[in-house]
């Protein structure tokens, strides 16, 4: 945990959030800038800046961070028509919190290649 980070003071409650989803490892919560119909944020509870960040002692997080988005968009009704996934690294990734964080996006068609 780290004192002064956004994502950390959502996962102690110290901040609001529209939480969606949350178990021992990780949480997941509405995007308070929607880029989409859908727009969630999944992340680790474990505080690691950047996705590049994990080690091989805690990178299976990444997985559950995946399944986590599985259950997400079954839920939100999006499994089937499809959804984008996005992890932003550093600042000429888009990174905007250094918190790891994967984006869910769907209910509309997503552009590629993304701007
Ligand atoms: P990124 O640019 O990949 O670092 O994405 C950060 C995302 O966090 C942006 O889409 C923001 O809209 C979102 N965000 C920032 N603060 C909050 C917050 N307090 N609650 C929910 N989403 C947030
Ligand atoms: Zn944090």
């Amino acid at each position: 945990m780290a004192d002064d980070c956004i994502f950390c003071k959502i996962i102690r409650k110290e901040i609001p959030a529209n939480i969606a989803y949350e178990d021992d490892d990780v949480l997941a919560f509405h995007d308070i800038h929607p880029a989409a119909p859908v727009h969630l944020l999944i992340i680790p509870k474990v505080h690691v800046q950047k996705v590049g960040d994990f080690s091989d002692e805690n990178s299976h997080i990444i997985s559950k961070l995946v399944s986590a988005s599985k259950h997400l968009a079954q839920g939100q009704g999006l499994y089937d028509e499809g959804y984008r996934l996005v992890i932003n690294s550093g600042d000429n990734g888009g990174q905007t919190v250094y918190h790891v964080h994967m984006h869910l996006l769907g209910g509309r068609v997503m552009r590629w290649p993304p701007g």
